[in-house]
C-alpha cells in the first residue's frame, strides 16, 4: 500500500483568523502529523464576556502519539494566539524563528510555564527534520518581521504553505522576500500550494512599507502640534517608520500601551530597531512642548482598553490631546470595527483634532498579496494544485477562479475539517471530514459555543434575572414575605411589583401541601413558570428565574 500525504485545516478556511493546519504522512491509520500555526480569532459582541476563540484541536489530540510538533509561521495572533491554550494538550516541541519565539516565550511566561525546553528556535532560511517531513523556512514579506513560508517536503513530494505574505520590495525591517528560493522550489516541483487569500479581491499590488514611510514623513512634517499615531504594535517596520519620522522632524517619541512595549522589547532583543532614537516614558513626555513629541500608541481598531480610546476619552493618565493636534490611524479599518472607529474619529474632530486615516491619506499598506502579487507567486511556484486558505468564502471562491484563470490544473476548495488527500492520486481530493469546531475562552476556561455559561450570560443580558427566596416554616407555611431580587428587568415600581408577585406566589402555594418535602421540586417548577409568566405580562421580559426554598 502506498503512503498518503494528507492536509486538514482545523481553522482559517472560511474565515480570516484562528489558523490551524494539520499535515499527515504515512500508511492509512498510521500517519505522522505536524501542526502549522495555532491562532485565535476575536469574538464580537454577540458572545458576551468572551474575547478569544480558537479551533477545537480535538482531532489532532486523538493523534497525539504520532504527533511530531507545532510549527509557527509568524507571530500574528491569528497564528500563535492560542498556543498557550492548545500546547498543554500536546506537550510537544514548538518550532519558531527568533522573533516569534520571543513573543511565544512571553505568552508562556504570563501563564507561568517555562517553555524553553520545548521551544526550538529556528534560524531564518533553515530546515528542520521531522521525519518523514523536512520543513524549510522561507523568508517572505508581510506586516510583521520574520514571516515564513514553509516548504514541507515528504517522500511523496513537496507542499508550499505560504503563510501570510505579500511582495514588498522594501520591507524596511528584516530580510527581503526570498523569491530566488521560491523560484527554485517551483522548479523542483510543488504538488500543492496552500495560499493566503485575504486580498484576492484587490487589484494591483498591496504596496510597500517604504512608500508608507515616505508619505508619513510628508504628513508629519506639516504638523505644528502634537502628533499621535496609532497602528498595530506587531508591525515593526511601521514602528520604525514612526521613530524615523520623529528623528527627521526633531521630535521625541513615546510608546504608549502594553503591546507596543512588548513588541519593541522583542524586536530589540532579536536585533531589530537597532538604529532608532531612544523612546521616552509617556510620563516624561508630558513635560515636552507639543510640537516636539510623537506618541505611538495601541488601539488602532478603537478597542475599548486600547490607548487610543483612552486618550480620546481623556482618561489616559499620561497622554493628553487637544485642538490643533493630529491623530493618524496608520492601519486598516478592519470590517466590523467601523462603528467603534468612526465614533472615535467623531469624538476627536468635535474637539478640533485633525484625524488622518487610510480614508483620507496614504498612511497604510496591507500585509497580504493583491492579485499582481499572487500572480508572481503562481509564476514562481507553478503548483500542480492550489488550496486557498486565510479567507472568507468569498475570498476562497474568488481565489479558486483566479487559479483556474492561471491554468493551475487542480484548484481545491476546502472548509475547516476537510481532509484532503494530496498523494497518491493525480489530483488532490477531499475524501473525509474531521471533527472540527470552535473553543471559546470563557474566563480561563475553554468552552463550546453552546456551553451553559455562555448561553446563560446571553440569556441574562437579553432578559434579566429574577431571584425569589421563600422561607417555609415547620408547620408548612410561608414565613413572612418572599425575598424578591432582580437585575436587568425594567420594573418602575419595585414595591408594587413585589406585592403583586407575592399574590401570585400565594395562589400557587395554596395548591401544594408545603409539609410534603417530596413536592418541593414540583412546587419550585410551578413557581418558576408563574413568576416568569407574570413578569413577562408586566414588563415584556421573561427573565432567567431562580427559586430558593429554605425550610426552618
Ligand atoms: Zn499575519
Ligand atoms: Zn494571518
Amino acid at each position: 500500500m502506498k503512503d498518503e500525504l494528507l492536509y486538514c485545516p482545523l481553522g482559517g478556511a472560511g474565515e480570516i483568523g484562528m489558523n490551524m493546519n494539520l499535515f499527515g504522512y504515512g500508511q492509512e491509520d498510521d500517519h505522522k502529523w505536524i501542526m502549522v500555526d495555532v491562532g485565535v480569532t476575536f469574538a464580537d459582541d454577540s458572545i458576551p464576556g468572551v474575547d478569544l476563540i480558537y479551533p477545537d484541536p480535538g482531532y489532532a489530540e486523538d493523534k497525539k502519539d504520532n504527533f511530531l510538533g507545532i510549527i509557527l509561521t509568524h507571530a500574528h495572533e491569528d497564528h500563535i494566539g492560542a498556543i498557550t491554550h492548545v500546547w498543554p494538550k500536546f506537550k510537544c516541541k514548538i518550532y519558531a524563528t527568533p522573533f516569534t519565539a520571543a513573543l511565544v516565550t512571553e505568552k508562556f511566561r504570563e501563564k507561568k510555564i517555562d517553555i524553553t525546553s520545548y521551544l526550538q528556535i529556528v534560524q531564518l532560511g533553515s530546515t528542520i527534520n521531522l521525519k518523514p517531513f523536512k520543513i524549510e523556512f522561507i523568508t517572505m514579506t508581510h506586516s510583521i518581521v520574520e514571516p515564513n513560508g514553509l516548504r514541507i517536503e515528504t517522500p511523496a513530494g513537496s507542499i508550499l504553505h505560504t503563510g501570510d505574505w505579500k511582495c514588498d520590495p522594501n520591507p524596511l525591517v528584516g530580510d527581503n522576500m526570498n523569491s530566488k528560493r521560491l523560484i527554485e522550489i517551483g522548479k523542483e516541483g510543488v504538488l500543492t500550494m496552500i495560499c493566503d487569500s485575504t486580498n484576492v479581491l484587490s487589484v494591483g499590488r498591496s504596496g510597500s512599507e517604504k512608500d508608507v514611510r515616505d508619505s508619513m514623513l510628508k504628513i508629519i512634517e506639516k504638523q505644528k502640534k502634537r502628533v499621535i499615531v496609532t497602528s498595530f504594535a506587531s508591525n515593526v517596520a511601521r514602528m520604525e517608520t514612526i521613530f524615523y519620522c520623529a528623528e527627521k522632524t526633531g521630535r521625541n517619541i513615546s510608546l504608549v500601551g502594553r503591546s507596543m512595549h512588548r513588541i519593541y522589547k522583542a524586536a530589540k532583543q532579536c536585533g531589530y530597531l537597532s538604529d532608532v532614537i531612544e523612546p521616552i516614558d509617556p510620563r516624561d513626555a508630558k513635560n515636552i512642548s507639543s510640537e516636539k513629541i510623537i506618541y505611538l500608541c495601541t488601539g488602532s481598531q478603537g478597542e475599548p482598553m486600547g490607548a487610543m480610546n483612552r486618550i480620546s476619552n481623556y482618561i489616559h493618565p499620561d497622554v493628553f490631546v487637544e485642538a490643533g493636534d493630529t491623530v493618524i490611524f496608520s492601519s486598516k479599518i478592519i470590517p466590523g470595527n467601523e462603528k467603534k472607529l468612526y465614533k472615535l474619529h467623531n469624538q476627536l474632530v468635535r474637539e478640533g483634532i485633525n484625524v488622518i486615516s487610510e480614508e483620507t491619506d496614504f498612511v497604510h499598506v496591507s500585509g497580504h498579496p493583491n492579485r499582481d502579487d499572487l500572480k508572481d507567486m503562481y509564476e514562481w511556484i507553478k503548483p500542480n494544485s492550489i488550496i486557498p486558505v486565510h479567507g472568507e468564502q468569498r475570498h476562497m471562491l474568488e481565489h479558486i477562479d483566479f487559479a483556474k484563470k492561471l491554468n493551475v490544473p487542480h484548484p481545491i476548495k476546502v472548509e475547516n475539517g476537510d481532509i484532503v488527500r494530496i498523494f497518491p492520486g493525480d489530483s488532490p481530493e477531499v475524501f473525509d471530514k474531521a471533527p472540527y469546531g470552535k473553543i471559546f475562552l470563557d474566563g480561563n476556561i475553554g468552552v463550546e459555543e453552546e456551553s451553559k455559561s455562555i448561553k446563560e450570560r446571553r440569556n441574562i443580558s437579553q432578559n434579566g434575572h429574577l431571584d425569589i427566596t421563600l422561607i417555609i416554616t415547620t408547620q408548612g407555611n410561608i414565613h413572612n414575605t418572599p425575598i424578591v431580587n432582580f437585575m436587568g428587568i425594567p420594573i418602575l415600581n419595585t414595591e408594587e411589583f413585589k406585592i403583586s408577585i407575592q399574590d401570585e406566589i400565594d395562589k400557587i402555594a395554596k395548591s401544594f401541601s408545603l409539609n410534603n418535602k417530596k413536592q418541593d421540586e414540583n412546587f419550585k417548577d410551578a413557581l418558576k413558570v408563574t413568576c416568569r409568566k407574570f413578569t413577562k405580562e408586566k414588563t415584556g421580559k421573561r427573565p432567567i428565574t431562580n427559586i430558593n426554598l429554605v425550610r426552618i
